[in-house]
């Protein structure tokens, strides 16, 4: 077992770093590739965080503003869906977790037109049973299948890791 101590040490330290890649790469869009977006998940104690960053063409097909009715309520039920409990993510029903806050950002919401936008989703949930939380599935390959694969950058009481999901194995285990 690791001290509660060293436990927050590392989550700082990992969460700081997490942040430094992130400002990094909203300079270099075109760091994205299509299909493949990327996760850091912590998990601790009670508290489940995430922080996805999808490209936007896998999520709607294309990167431009809306043009046609369809691509507009397409991308309205987006908008609304992302910060939805179980758009993304789906926690095990035995951990009673809610979702205490979530955002969803992207330029294209601000009606910015930019040669690719991504999609950044904060989710926190507390859950009322944490011994009964030990996987997650990405719930979100279901609804896009452009998405191919999610890396996934993970501090969970097992320790801290990275592992690539794909739609045909979409659950983590810790
Ligand atoms: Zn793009």
């Amino acid at each position: 077992m690791i001290s509660n101590a060293l436990f927050l040490a590392a989550l700082i330290a990992t969460t700081s770093a997490w942040s430094a890649d992130k400002s990094g790469a909203h300079h270099d869009h075109a760091a994205h590739s299509h299909g493949q977006g990327q996760v850091e998940l912590v998990v601790q104690g009670d508290m489940v965080q995430l922080d996805l960053e999808i490209p936007m063409e896998s999520l709607l097909g294309h990167e431009h503003l809306p043009k046609t009715p369809a691509q507009k309520k397409a991308m309205a039920e987006l908008q609304a869906g992302a910060v939805q409990s179980d758009y993304f993510v789906s926690l095990p029903a035995a951990a009673a977790c809610q979702l205490q806050s979530a955002q969803a950002q992207s330029d294209m919401f601000l009606g910015k037109k930019s040669e690719h936008s991504d999609l950044d989703i904060q989710l926190q949930y507390k859950c009322g049973k944490p011994a009964a939380l030990q996987q997650l599935e990405f719930t979100v390959f279901k609804k896009h299948p452009r998405l191919g694969s999610l890396k996934v950058d993970m501090l969970t009481p097992k320790g801290q890791g990275s592992i690539t999901v794909k739609p045909k194995g979409p659950v983590i285990r810790w």
